[in-house]
């Protein structure tokens, strides 16, 4: 804190999207939350508290480890590990109640037996081709295996889109196909795993008949569409918010330059702040020169290359801008109250109390940087900039 940037993470909206998500799905459909990468940046247990009070009935991991992490934390509900989870692995996860997903034979791996059931999600690959069973007579062989082993439990049956946010739904029909296929083929084998699901959030908000038995929403619980142009009907709120504090300013002269490398040379005389974020913390060195951030009202553009704990931008346009102002790096706009009070410097609990108090005006409010303009500007996506907010970054969370 005695840096100057923060995140706020308002754990109200991931609440809020994971109930509004669930008012999409049918009565016997469950609502698995995926909180992988850290709860996509925002906190994984948080995250996941968040996700259970808004009605997620299971929560979605990418590794065991991230599993167990949960586990320590007190959660109980179901946790299924989206990769692959080594023999070794097995019994940790039979131990801890986490489900693992069958994407290739452990066979050839030594499995100690497990002295607890083990939930085992059966992978196919519909068209992604990432993880999962291609053939399905194969599938339909591990799967025996499975049904064979008095110490494994074949819980569920699942595949991946890689396409349900584009326009065109070709990509989508056809892994969809493929799934409905799959599972009359098992069904033919006398394979009838509990839960079958497809659904990510695109796949979630597109159609109900892409729902089966489980969906399994990130990015929108998160409070952003699975895509920018991706048509939403319903209304989300991002939960992410990143701010920091100018720390020095300056005017340049017409021709002085910007940050390593000199990338900017400025045309006009400009006045230069330069706030402590940098690409060690997730704010990508790609934005050198491309996007921008929100000071006291105004949108104000990155100049130079964007540092590893700094980075510069051109306040010229901006009035009234002072040292140690607050700037919006992404998220709702900087409660009014910041650039008056100095709460920076006050122990932990009395500084959070004030960040609290005062973000709950500007809570429900539209990001003025949403991190899918700031993808867009930079070529990437949103998800790509929740995961990468690095643990140097304090979080505060705000539960409303
Ligand atoms: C990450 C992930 C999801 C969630 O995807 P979103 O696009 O964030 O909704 C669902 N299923 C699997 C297997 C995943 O890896």
């Amino acid at each position: 804190m005695f840096r100057g940037t923060f995140a706020v993470v308002n754990l109200q909206a991931i609440t809020s999207n994971v109930r509004t998500i669930k008012g999409l799905l049918g009565s016997v459909t469950k609502l698995l939350v995926a909180v992988k990468a850290d709860g996509y940046g925002h906190g994984a247990v948080e995250a996941a508290s968040a996700a259970l009070a808004g009605g997620a009935d299971a929560l979605g991991v990418a590794s065991l480890e991230e599993g167990l992490q949960l586990r320590k934390a007190g959660i109980e509900v179901p946790v299924l590990v989206f990769g692959r989870v080594s023999a070794s692995g097995l019994p940790i996860a039979a131990e801890h109640n986490i489900s693992v997903t069958l994407t290739s034979d452990w066979r050839d791996e030594a499995i100690a037996t497990c002295t607890k059931p083990l939930h085992v999600h059966l992978k196919l690959d519909t068209g992604m081709s990432r993880l999962g069973y291609t053939d399905v007579l194969e599938a339909v062989e591990i799967a025996k295996w499975v049904l064979s082993r008095q110490d494994m439990n074949l819980a569920g049956v699942y595949s991946h889109l890689a396409c349900a946010d584009a326009p065109d739904d070709t990509h989508l029909k056809g892994q969809a196909r493929k799934f409905e296929e799959a599972l009359r083929i098992l069904e033919e084998h006398h394979v009838r795993p509990r839960l079958a699901h497809l659904a990510n959030s695109a796949g979630t908000l597109r159609s109900p008949k892409l729902h089966y038995d489980m969906v399994r929403v990130g990015v929108s619980a998160y409070g952003y569409a699975p895509d920018a142009e991706f048509p939403l009907s319903v209304h989300l709120q991002p939960a992410l918010s990143l701010y920091a504090r100018i720390q020095r300013l300056t005017v340049i002269g017409v021709g002085e330059t910007v940050g390593y490398g000199a990338t900017f040379t400025a045309n006009r005389p400009t006045r230069v702040a330069t706030i402590p974020i940098g690409y060690a913390d997730g704010y990508f060195r790609v934005f050198s020169n491309q996007s921008e951030v929100w000071v006291n009202g105004f949108y104000a553009p990155v100049i130079g290359n964007v540092c590893m704990d700094q980075l510069m931008i051109d306040v010229t346009d901006v009035p009234h801008v002072k040292p140690l102002d607050w700037v919006t790096v992404y998220g709702q706009a900087v409660p009014q109250m910041w650039n008056q009070v100095d709460f920076s410097s006050k122990p932990d609990a009395e500084r959070n109390e004030f960040v609290l108090k005062t973000f709950s005006e500007t809570a429900t409010g539209s990001p003025v940087v949403s991190l899918d303009r700031l993808a867009k500007q930079a070529g990437t996506i949103s998800y790509e900039l929740m995961c990468a907010v690095s643990t140097r970054i304090p979080k505060i969370y705000f539960r409303g």
